[in-house]
């Protein structure tokens, strides 16, 4: 067996054509910064998110740092962040000179709570990112509504979760702006990095434009340092033809997560990611939570089935996080870290592979039921 953990060749085997054109096509145009790709892009990806404004950037972690910088976020504030997360989404804090304070996620969902974000809320609060973590949209109803009691802004970090929505609304079309990452491996991923912030507000789309241009076109009154962070024209060539076939491959991912749930719901020591129903996830990543997660993953590779983890250590126990504040121990993320595996996900994925992965986990995770745990 040899069951890839994302496979970018069959995705890109379906575009091959179309790709070389449009890239063929910008070199021949002499378009490589901005351009009739990025605009074309970005109006696409605004209308796609169902909001006014996207602006393309060079990766995901910057889209959150120049919509931090844009809103006025930086020294002296906290930005509230969940511990079970890709570590970008706290760098992005800490780059933008304000200081992450990491809370605990929903042990069902393994998702930025509410509930949670609330109790942390400080004098000092500026901002709080929910993470739409392996694809699945936070509860948004109740997060919009924290956020507008305590005045704080709202921020979607949507790495992870391009067409998803939560209530039949777009994930980031919620927050005060939103991030978006075009790395290769997301559901819809350039040919190199990429980034996009999307916003409903037309003021704050000026600023982060400028703020990733140099300060070119700067609004008035804006002081702050700019620097370079724009998306490359044949990036968004390949966007743009990837864009066509977003809803398709993540309908595929859907039913791959749909079979895998059946197999695995409720077998012994396995540990299904629990979907809402309100939440119309376009499933990044699959991931359930088994003990003996390593010795599991060194099985499961043995047997020809690649596997990820995301991610093993939970944020406040990271060495450049330490010096951050989280209220003691993050229990549910901590014991995440420890337990979560991803398993291969990606639209090309087959029936008869999934089944194949489903059975080799059932049984690897039986035969360590008796374990504790240990990663010996
Ligand atoms: C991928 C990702 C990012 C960062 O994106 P880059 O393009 O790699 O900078 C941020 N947050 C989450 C949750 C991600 O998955």
């Amino acid at each position: 067996m040899n069951v890839k953990f994302v496979d970018l060749e069959s995705t890109h085997a379906e575009v091959e054509e179309r790709l070389l054109e449009r890239v063929t096509q910008s070199i021949s145009e002499n378009v490589f910064i901005g351009g009739c790709e990025v605009e074309q892009f970005e109006e696409r990806w605004a209308k796609f998110c169902g909001v006014d404004h996207a602006i393309g950037v060079a990766n995901g972690t910057d889209a959150l740092v120049l919509g931090l910088r844009a809103l006025g976020i930086g020294v002296g504030d906290e930005v509230i962040v969940p511990a079970n997360t890709f570590i970008a989404t706290a760098e992005a804090v800490a780059l933008a000179g304000a200081s992450p304070r990491f809370v605990d996620v929903d042990d069902a969902t393994l998702l930025t709570d509410a509930s949670l974000v609330e109790a942390a809320i400080t004098s000092r609060t500026a901002a709080v990112i929910v993470v739409h973590l392996y694809g699945q949209v936070c509860d948004m109803a109740a997060m919009s509504a924290v956020a507008q009691r305590h005045g704080i802004a709202l921020i979607e970090d949507a790495c992870q979760a391009h067409g998803a929505a939560w209530s039949g609304r777009k994930a980031g079309s919620f927050g005060d702006f939103a991030a978006f990452s075009f790395y290769p491996g997301k559901n819809l991923g350039a040919l190199g990095d990429g980034g996009a912030v999307v916003t409903g507000d037309k003021q704050l789309a000026d600023r982060i434009r400028s703020l990733g241009n140099h300060g070119r076109g700067a609004p008035m009154g804006m002081n702050l340092v700019a620097t370079n962070s724009r998306l490359d024209g044949l990036q968004a060539a390949a966007l743009n033809v990837k864009l066509d076939h977003l809803d398709r491959w993540n309908a595929q991912r859907r039913v791959i997560a749909a079979r895998y749930t059946d197999e695995l719901q409720g077998a012994m020591g396995i540990r299904v990611t629990d979907q809402r129903a309100e939440s119309h996830s376009v499933h990044h990543l699959f991931v359930v939570r088994v003990r003996s997660r390593d010795k599991v993953r060194e099985k499961l590779a043995t047997a020809g089935i690649q596997t990820g983890v995301h991610y093993d250590i939970a944020c406040h126990l990271h060495p450049a996080f330490e010096q951050y504040a989280s209220d003691g121990s993050l229990p549910v993320s901590e014991q995440a870290a420890e337990q979560v595996l991803s398993l291969p996900m990606h639209p090309h994925l087959s029936t008869s592979e999934v089944i194949a992965v489903s059975t080799a986990v059932r049984d690897i995770v039986s035969a360590y039921s008796g374990d504790d745990g240990d990663e010996h």
